[in-house]
């Protein structure tokens, strides 16, 4: 491909108001993860800032930052860990509960997702308000996870999520 821009990728994101919730304006990645080209790029540039430091596992939230993270796992040669709902994972798990920008949820990783000391990448869609991301950096670091840095495809600039997540490296391909 000849290298989409910022700008290309955000016009295959679709702004959905009120959705799930008055008030919220849900940000719809469908349409470029049906982009093929849209898609690689999208892959290729989460992964980008993390080649050649070693990243052994990568880590996404459920769901729309398990289509991202796995991508993401695979340009780096890294594992996937997913980080699910609670409730879905069969075995041992550590979990924590946290608010979201509409509405409170819970999510967990297995207690053995990946040996201690393993450089971790967290991977997800979204970044809003914080509280999903800083709830998956606190399992992975009780697991044993050296985090590495966080890469979101989406950052809401006015949610301030970047400030809950302070002292981490985070990335996002995209904000508003
Ligand atoms: P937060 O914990 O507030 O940072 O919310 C992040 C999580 O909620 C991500 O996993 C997103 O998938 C989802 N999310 C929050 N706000 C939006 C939005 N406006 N559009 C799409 N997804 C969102």
């Amino acid at each position: 491909m000849t290298g989409a821009t910022a700008m290309d990728l955000k016009t295959l994101i679709k702004d959905v108001p009120d959705y799930p919730k008055k008030g919220i304006i849900f940000k719809d990645i469908t349409p470029l993860l049906s982009d093929a080209r849209a898609y690689e790029e999208t892959i290729t540039r989460l992964a980008e800032p993390w080649k050649g430091k070693g990243v052994q596992v990568v880590a996404g939230i459920e769901s729309r930052g398990f289509l991202l993270a796995a991508g993401v796992a695979l340009k780096l040669g890294a594992g996937l860990v997913p980080v699910r709902k609670s409730g879905k994972l069969p075995r041992a798990v550590f979990g924590e509960s946290y608010s979201l920008e509409y509405g409170t949820a819970a999510i967990e990783a297995h207690q053995d997702a990946f040996p201690k000391g393993a450089k971790v990448l967290l991977v997800d869609d979204v970044l809003a308000t914080g509280g999903t991301a800083k709830a998956a950096l606190t399992i992975l670091e009780r697991i044993g996870g050296k985090v590495m840095g966080v890469s979101f495809l989406i950052e809401l600039d006015f949610l301030k999520g970047r400030e809950k997540i302070s002292g981490y490296d985070c990335r996002a391909l995209i904000s508003y």
